[in-house]
């Protein structure tokens, strides 16, 4: 897996205070610990680089991974370590799973009586497959994909991202990604448990049916 991001990275002053305040302001859940460690590690595939953590650190202790100073260079392994250490790999939805999540997202929406297009991605937010019904309008596909890839991105819902979209960190990540980056409900991560191994995006109807229709792709990758 690969960051589309830098990361930040938590160096020695934690080392033995650990007190997880960063934890509660981190929107994407990358920070993380066990009892045997003296400290807290952030994820290096999963920070997007938001500097919420940062800025609520008491002591100081994370920077940006080009920031880091001499001296404490080497957490920026440590970090990227700890998770090596502990996470197992993620394989990718499978292309004939993505296929028929597509078909469940479809027949979803054929219950709605709307055309949709729906996209499958990887953890990394890139393309495993995509269908657009007959009668989608021509704008659901970009929206899908980038639907699809906002959820992959920040391994949440992307109906969870409309309250921090006027975020100063959020603007940034749009413009940064160029676009794909979207707060607009009818993205879901796909979750194979305890890894995310990718999401997908329904665009064609309403907030509410994309997301039926989303919720209906997900539950057919688990079928
Ligand atoms: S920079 Fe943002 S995404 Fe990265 S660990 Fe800190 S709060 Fe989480
Ligand atoms: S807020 Fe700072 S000291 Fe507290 S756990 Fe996070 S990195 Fe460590």
């Amino acid at each position: 897996m690969t960051s589309q991001f830098s990361t930040y990275v938590i160096t020695q002053p934690c080392v033995g205070v650990k007190d997880a305040t960063c934890l509660e302001v981190c929107p994407v859940d990358c920070i993380h610990s066990t009892d045997d460690d003296d400290q807290y590690f952030i994820d290096p595939e999963m920070c997007i680089a938001c500097e919420q953590c940062a800025l609520v650190c008491p002591v100081e202790a994370i920077f940006l991974d080009i920031d880091v100073p001499e001296k404490w260079q080497n957490f920026i392994d440590r970090n990227a370590d700890f998770y090596r250490r502990t996470k197992g790999e993620p394989m990718p939805v499978p292309i004939d799973r993505a296929i028929t999540m597509i078909q469940a997202g479809h027949a979803k929406a054929r219950e709605l009586d709307i055309a949709v297009s729906v996209a499958v991605v990887d953890e990394g937010g890139r393309l495993i497959a995509f269908g657009r019904m007959d009668q989608a309008r021509p704008m659901s596909v970009d929206i899908a994909v980038n639907k699809a890839y906002t959820a992959a991105t920040f391994q949440v819902p992307t109906a969870q991202l409309t309250a921090t979209a006027s975020q100063s960190w959020f603007q940034s990540m749009i413009v940064s990604s160029q676009g794909k980056v979207i707060a607009v409900a009818g993205g879901l991560p796909v979750l194979d448990s305890p890894n995310i191994v990718g999401a997908v995006g329904v665009s064609g109807g309403t907030d509410d049916q994309d997301v039926e229709c989303c919720r209906a792709a997900v539950a057919a990758y688990g079928a």
